[in-house]
């Protein structure tokens, strides 16, 4: 079964529940990720009991509980929790790590607010595909163990299959907990969920002095952060709804709600309904990165040093240099996606330029390298063709051949991402009980650096996703 062991009902009250999951007596196995299952040695024979993924009977150990915590959702604070999310417990993997096994959908919990505690179908089946294709390309991500649908109805703009989601994550501690602890609790909570998250987290600094240890997992968070980030832009990956709650303090991609994936190289794309602004655009994902750690580093500032002010600079400091960070990794990974080894002093500027030949041509992000990797050298269409020769200028001054580089490419730049007409379509043969398209398409993300003539494809569509679904 889980092998749980169960530590966050050590912090105060506040920060969580118990919660029995609703029933859900019709379960139904949809999926069941037995690479992930196998990996974290979880029994496989579960995909064999779909009411242990529907709320409805809880393996041995199991203490369900619902998290409470808040944030700033598009700037402004809020006070939120799990509102539709019961987590069943720790599992710890035979070499110690800790993954919380939480059940998305399954139904109303302390928190819900005036929502219905469910999820639909599709939905589910959309994260299971985001989040799979994320790890697959080794960018930090929530996983998804399971998928089982209740039976029930849920009510949405139409009326859908509901469903439950068994997502696995390091922990669901976000940057809207400690948002919680610091605007609705007291210095001690905000300081027992801190030393919590360091011992969890990052317990190569728990034996630094207090004042420091807080300095150090600010710094740690945020290097995470810059990293995370980096990586998403570099597959043109658009979260959509960055709120300090969907921003794990542990640095995995959490909450796949809104999220999608850029075809044509475009800075401002935003495909969340609701965002009117483009707060959450593309292009704004480093900026709102550091926004939702400048909150972190509000919480932290007590802990940081007595005296305010110099709490405040301390704070300042390391916002900054998340930037900094943000900047190396980001021109790390497009060194990668460009095929480079070593690094150049025109590196930064040869992307850049890359970046702006495919704006202004409306070029696929990701095939764009995809073309230049599978092409003769000096093959390639046109907007590029100028840029290809300062490329192969700067392969020529480090000793690399375009051969070489050709498979940099392709071994950093995935052949398959997940693109909104495929997920879509298969989604909508999910719900219609086809299951077919959907397990072909999680074979590809599952593989996205094997070239794959069916959804390798762009689309130019207009696509728009929504939140709470
Ligand atoms: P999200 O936009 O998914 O990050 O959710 C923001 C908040 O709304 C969180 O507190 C969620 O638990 C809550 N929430 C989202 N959907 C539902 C739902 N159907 N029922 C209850 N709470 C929900
Ligand atoms: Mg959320």
């Amino acid at each position: 079964m889980f092998n749980f062991n169960n530590t966050y009902t050590k912090l105060p009250g506040m920060f969580y529940s118990r919660q029995q999951p609703a029933q859900n007596p019709l379960a139904g196995m949809v999926y069941f990720n037995e690479i992930l299952a196998n990996k974290l040695r979880i029994d496989i024979n579960l995909q064999n009991s779909p009411k242990i993924f529907s709320g409805d009977e809880l393996p041995k150990n199991a203490a369900p509980i619902s998290q409470a915590y808040a944030g700033f959702q598009y700037g402004r604070f809020n006070v939120l929790g799990d509102g539709r999310a019961v987590i069943l417990g720790e599992h710890i993997t035979p070499n110690g790590e800790r993954f919380d096994i939480q059940l998305k959908g399954s139904g109303r919990t302390h928190y819900s607010r005036g929502g219905d505690g469910l999820a639909a179908l599709a939905p589910m089946l959309r994260e299971v595909l985001i989040s799979e294709f994320l790890a697959a390309v080794n960018i930090p991500t929530t996983r998804s163990l399971a998928v089982v649908t209740t039976g029930k109805d849920v009510v949405r703009e139409r009326v859908l299959q509901g469903a439950v989601l068994t997502r696995i994550a390091s922990s669901h501690i976000r940057v809207g907990t400690f948002d919680f602890a610091r605007l609705m609790g007291s210095a001690d909570d905000v300081k027992a969920l801190a030393d919590y998250v360091i011992w969890r987290h990052f317990p190569h600094i728990e034996t630094y002095n207090d004042n420091h240890r807080y300095l150090l997992l600010l710094r740690e968070a945020a290097d995470l952060q810059a990293k995370l980030i980096a990586q998403w832009m570099n597959i043109g990956f658009v979260h959509g709804v960055m709120n300090t709650d969907n921003m794990s303090i542990c640095g995995e991609t959490i909450d796949l709600g809104p999220c999608a994936f850029m075809d044509a190289y475009d800075p401002e794309t935003v495909f969340s309904s609701i965002d009117q602004h483009g707060r959450y655009s593309y292009k704004n994902q480093p900026a709102i990165g550091g926004w939702n750690l400048a909150r972190f580093s509000e919480s932290l500032l007590p802990l940081l040093s007595k005296d305010k002010a110099e709490a405040v600079k301390l704070a300042e400091i390391e916002i900054n240099l998340y930037a900094t960070k943000f900047d190396e990794y980001w021109l790390d990974e497009m060194r990668g996606k460009m095929g480079f080894v070593g690094e150049d002093s025109l590196d930064a500027q040869l992307a850049r330029d890359l970046l702006e030949i495919m704006y202004f041509n409306k070029l696929d992000f990701t095939n764009t390298f995809n073309t230049f990797a599978n092409s003769e050298s000096g093959n390639c269409n046109s907007p590029l063709q100028e840029w290809l020769s300062n490329w192969e200028a700067r392969l020529k001054r480090h000793g690399q051949n375009v051969g070489d580089a050709q498979k940099n490419i392709r071994q950093h730049n995935p052949a398959v991402i997940p693109r909104n007409h495929f997920v879509q379509a298969s989604l909508d043969a999910a719900e219609n009980g086809d299951f077919k398209p959907f397990s072909e398409l999680l074979y590809a993300l599952c593989n996205p650096y094997t070239f794959n003539g069916k959804f390798s494809t762009s689309s130019s569509e207009k696509y728009v996703t929504f939140c709470g679904t």
